[in-house]
């Protein structure tokens, strides 16, 4: 790559405006867009809605050579491309969908330099053609949107993203890379960083903070009765509703529209044109709620969309989080509803049965942290923030569990004793095995590791399994302790803990929702 000399602030402003016709950068994009045309590698994080195209598109139309854009969906690729041509911008794509003849004419435009931004589907990239084309080309940099993708641990891993380091090596010498994604926790944000080897990476993290989305869980039950209240109570205002299925998208799309809601359903089963025909009424307003399996959203920008429900329990926070994300983008009112059963959770684990070992196993694991999220009493805001590595010391005041907080306890004792057993047990285990300690029961790890030889082994046993999984989780939350990042599932002591052992102080906490009793008590009304 050619060195570059950082341009002048007001260029890039004056860029901005004449080609977007933006009149200011949002949060750290300047910054970034300066990063990149620095020639540095770039990470960017940042929520749904932010604002991270710009981020390399910008750098793309002042630095010589094409810059390549490496996506995971056709239809994204496609939107992005339309939008830039509509701005004037010349940008192509190279995908499957293009004959032989529109490949070629694409590459030509390349190699004379005429193409700003060259979108490739990571599939199409290790292909050798491609290979040897792009080294043809001048490159200015390679942006990975959607870089959870390379990650193992997160909820969309795509093996194909795990070859770009090697592809980008042989581009030649040292193009800068700038990877950006909506969803990294912790732990894939490390594994992003060690699979393309940028370690040096300028890192530009924005809080996930979105203060307008009111969050909300409910138990499933009565749902389609209490989701037609529900959206007759935000009538004619844009709204999505989630579901797992095709099947139960069309389902609920027809019980909305027999209740008078203009509804349409929009799934991948759908005939294209229908399919296009029903987003688009959602984008005009002719319709006001579309029914969707989690394939609707990506890539679609409706600012004034006020609520969004989960009528199935989500396979991920991660997922979840991008979901919800799509409502109240312009920063006024924004619902999200989630109706949650264990049985969803147990049917979405069958669905991973035929995956690989490891992609079963995380399934699960992102699973469990769903369902925990439902369960818990604990702010909703704090519990999201907290799963996405960010400190938020507070409750929210702003979601179901802060405007009905369940009644609390005095958990010193039980703290105390659960943040030892942590200690005592060398800080090698995760929550299920101190839990098991604690209670004082029996297995193999228990007998090997002589765990029932501790001060601590049975001390806890007035207290369930769920008692102690969800207390381990709010010392979590409360920075008693610490995921390691390493080995997942293991918990350490923070200082904060350690400190806590020493000198224990009164700490309220809250027990799990108990949703079933929840349900009768809400019948016996
Ligand atoms: P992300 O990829 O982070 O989800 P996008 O790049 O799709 O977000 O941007 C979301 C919306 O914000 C788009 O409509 C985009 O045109 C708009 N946008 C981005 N940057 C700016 C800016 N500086 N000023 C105004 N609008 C912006
Ligand atoms: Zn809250």
């Amino acid at each position: 790559a050619v060195k570059q000399v950082p341009l002048p602030e007001a260029d890039l402003k004056g860029k901005l405006k004449e080609v977007f016709g933006y009149g200011q950068f949002r949060g750290t994009q300047e910054a970034v867009i300066q990063n990149v045309i620095e020639g540095k590698n770039t990470f960017v994080i940042m929520p749904t809605g932010a604002g991270k195209s710009l981020c390399y598109q910008l750098p793309a139309l002042v630095l010589p050579g094409t810059a390549i854009v490496i996506s995971p969906l056709i239809a994204l690729m496609k939107n992005q491309v339309d939008q830039l041509n509509a701005f004037g911008v010349n940008a192509a794509f190279l995908n499957s969908t293009l004959s032989k003849s529109e490949m070629n004419r694409v590459k030509k435009d390349v190699i004379t330099g005429d193409v700003r931004l060259l979108y490739v589907a990571p599939e199409s990239l290790t292909k050798d053609e491609t290979i040897e084309f792009l080294n043809k080309a001048t490159i200015s940099f390679v942006a990975i949107d959607e870089a959870h993708c390379i990650s193992e641990w997160g909820h969309d891993f795509r093996p194909e993203y795990r070859k770009i380091r090697g592809i980008i090596d042989n581009l030649g010498a040292n193009v800068p890379i700038i990877a950006l994604t909506a969803t990294a926790t912790p732990k894939v944000q490390l594994d992003i960083q060690k699979n393309l080897q940028m370690d040096d990476a300028s890192v530009f993290k924005t809080s996930f903070n979105r203060t307008n989305l009111y969050y909300e869980v409910r138990p499933k039950h009565n749902t389609k009765k209490q989701l037609i209240q529900y959206v007759k109570q935000h009538k004619g205002k844009a709204g999505i509703v989630y579901c797992l299925s095709r099947k139960k998208v069309e389902e609920i799309a027809e019980l909305l529209k027999v209740n008078d809601v203009k509804a349409l359903p929009y799934h991948a089963g759908l005939d294209p044109h229908v399919r296009m025909a029903n987003q688009d009424a959602f984008l005009n307003e002719e319709a006001d709620v579309i029914v969707a399996t989690i394939a609707f959203g990506m890539g679609i920008d409706k600012p004034d969309v006020r609520f969004v429900i989960h009528y199935d329990t989500p396979k991920s926070i991660e997922g979840y989080y991008q979901e919800t994300g799509r409502g109240g983008r312009d920063g006024l009112e924004g619902n999200c509803l989630m109706f949650y059963s264990y049985d969803d959770i147990v049917k979405l684990e069958k669905f991973n049965k035929d995956k690989p070992v490891t992609e079963r196993d995380n399934g699960k694991l992102l699973l469990q942290e769903m369902a925990n999220y439902a369960d818990s009493a604990v702010c909703r805001r704090r519990q999201l923030l907290h799963y996405f590595g960010e400190t938020f010391e507070k409750d929210c005041g702003f979601c179901d569990n802060c405007k009905h907080p369940k009644e609390r306890f005095e958990a010193k004792e039980e703290m105390l004793m659960a943040l030892k057993a942590v200690v005592q047990t060398d800080e090698r285990f995760g929550l299920d095995h101190i839990g098991t300690v604690l209670m004082g029961m029996k297995n193999a790890h228990v007998d090997s590791y002589g765990h029932d030889k501790l001060p601590v082994y049975g001390q806890g046993q007035d207290h369930d399994a769920q008692f102690w999984h969800s207390l381990l989780r709010q010392a979590l939350l409360n920075g008693f302790l610490q995921k390691d990042i390493e080995s997942f599932g293991v918990v350490k002591i923070t200082p904060k803990g350690l400190d806590f052992i020493e000198n224990p102080y009164a700490i309220k906490l809250t027990k799990d929702h108990n949703y079933e009793e929840e349900v009768q008590q809400e019948e016996e009304k």
